[in-house]
């Protein structure tokens, strides 16, 4: 199906929130029968149903019922909607197609597409991009996974304009045509096993990126990522990668240098190309910090030289990105000790890296809804640069298990107690980092309500027991 023929079509989409609203507009507007459906109850989507009340179009709230396949040719995944519910189940069960909301709303697009997809960076990696492109002069969207929906914007962007999407493993996994003009995989790690049954499944979502491109499209690669490439060939140790014929390949990497695409020698980022070699920039004056923003900063760097953006405008955008709320963001420093928010670090991945980024001694509050991370993994770089592990939430236990043997470790009944052991414990030189290794639903809404609690916290925690810490003043960012 294309957008020529959503008229009259009978869709039901999944899901009532900010994705599902934009994509029922969008059809709505080209002319389709739609029908919504949502889990939730009417008092938590009393927005949404306002909304489609004015829109004219039927609802149901409070489950799936017959009605979503019942008649219907097509069905809408809102993000997050888990594939394995009965009714799209029975759906399949009857050959009805089930598509990703970003599908649909390629189909009404014009815009250049660039996707990003990834475990982990995502969100940096196209926040850094938008600003690239932006201070290019470029009229550019940034949308997908980062809150945008894509059905939002899908027709405002011209088709000399870019859309910068960020795609999740679950948004690429229902898609059928969606075309990314450059499609970047940043890395893939062992995230969402809770929802991915196996490592393949996940992989092969994240690689359904490539699927759809074309001759002179461009994809570009982690070459330091095991799963992504070995020795900077196009292979996996398991699987193929299928980069389509004619697609040109540039990989980017922190430890060595590639055929084509962007790499670290020495203490500065080169640009490696067809043409010859650019130094782009000194680490030292890129704004945002840790190894794995270095590699943010290649990868994005490889998608500004296939986007033929000038290499002076690249310097200058990451040296004045500073990074993304609740990304090992830096809250207060006050009497030496710095206060770091990584309420996003929702994976152990995540927390490795944020331990390779910030000062050591580290205290260091982890814990929340475990979604199956391998805590272990954490241990020797644990029992280097962490001072006291503090833990709170539903995955305590398990992490407790996992490296209370090597590291200090207290168990704190939620996140204010926490920030006030972790108050006890500081003392000039440590950095108290919440990098939580595991999601927040636990305790919290979502991250970025963690990340606001966590830094509201030691704001006043931290700040009305001044003096008993050291002597230096407080800096407030
Ligand atoms: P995503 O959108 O993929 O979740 P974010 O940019 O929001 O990625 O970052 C999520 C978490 O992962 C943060 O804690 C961040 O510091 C960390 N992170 C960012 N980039 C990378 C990377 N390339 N590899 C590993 N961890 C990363």
């Amino acid at each position: 199906m294309t957008f020529r023929e959503v008229i009259c079509k009978k869709i039901a989409i999944l899901g009532m929130a900010r994705s599902g609203l934009a994509v029922a507009k969008l059809l709505k507007r080209h002319g389709a029968k739609i029908f919504l459906s949502d889990i939730k109850g009417e008092e938590e989507l009393s927005e949404s149903i306002s909304e489609l009340k004015k829109l004219g179009v039927e609802f149901e709230t409070g489950g799936h019922t017959e009605r979503v396949i019942e008649g219907r040719e097509l069905i809408v995944l809102s993000p997050g909607v888990p594939l394995d519910l009965p009714i799209l189940l029975e759906a399949k069960k009857r050959g009805l197609a089930t598509l990703s909301e970003v599908e649909i709303a390629s189909w009404f697009s014009e815009a250049h597409l660039v996707g990003i997809t990834g475990s982990n960076g995502k969100t940096t990696t196209v926040s850094l991009l938008g600003k690239i492109l932006k201070d290019a002069k470029k009229e550019v969207s940034v949308c997908g996974n980062i809150g945008l929906p894509f059905s939002e914007v899908a027709t405002t962007v011209s088709n000399s304009g870019h859309i910068v999407l960020e795609l999740s493993s679950f948004q690429l996994e229902r898609i059928d045509g969606l075309r990314l003009e450059v499609a970047v995989i940043l890395n893939i790690s062992r995230d969402h096993l809770d929802r991915h049954s196996d490592m393949l499944s996940y992989k092969r979502a994240k690689l359904r990126i490539l699927e759809n491109q074309r001759p002179k499209d461009v994809a570009i690669l982690n070459a330091d990522d095991p799963e992504l490439s070995m020795g900077g060939e196009i292979v996996s140790p398991r699987e193929e990668i299928k980069v389509k014929q004619g697609v040109r390949t540039l990989f980017f990497s922190t430890k060595r240098e590639v055929g084509e695409g962007a790499f670290v020698r020495g203490e500065e980022i080169v640009l490696k190309t067809l043409q010859g070699e650019e130094p782009v920039i000194p680490i030292s004056e890129i704004g945002i910090r840790g190894p794995h923003n270095l590699a943010n900063s290649c990868a994005a760097c490889c998608v500004a030289s296939a986007l033929g953006i000038d290499s002076e405008v690249l310097k200058k955008s990451l040296r004045s990105f500073k990074g993304v709320e609740h990304r090992l963001e830096k809250v207060l420093e006050v009497e030496g000790v710095k206060i770091v928010n990584d309420s996003k670090a929702t994976n152990v991945d995540a927390v490795w890296y944020a331990l390779q980024s910030v000062e050591p001694p580290v205290i260091l509050i982890m814990g929340g809804k475990d979604k199956g991370g391998d805590f272990l993994r954490l241990k020797d770089l644990a029992k280097k640069n962490v001072k006291n592990l503090i833990l709170v939430g539903e995955a305590k236990e398990k992490i407790k298990q996992a490296l209370g043997d090597s590291v200090s470790t207290k168990v704190a009944a939620d996140m204010e107690e926490a920030v006030k052991v972790s108050r006890g414990l500081a003392s000039e030189g440590d950095t108290v980092l919440l990098s939580p290794g595991c999601a927040s639903f636990d305790m919290f809404n979502d991250y970025e309500q963690r990340g606001k609690v966590f830094k509201d916290l030691c704001r006043e925690i931290f700040l009305s027991h001044r003096g008993s810490l050291g002597t230096r003043r407080e800096k407030v960012r």
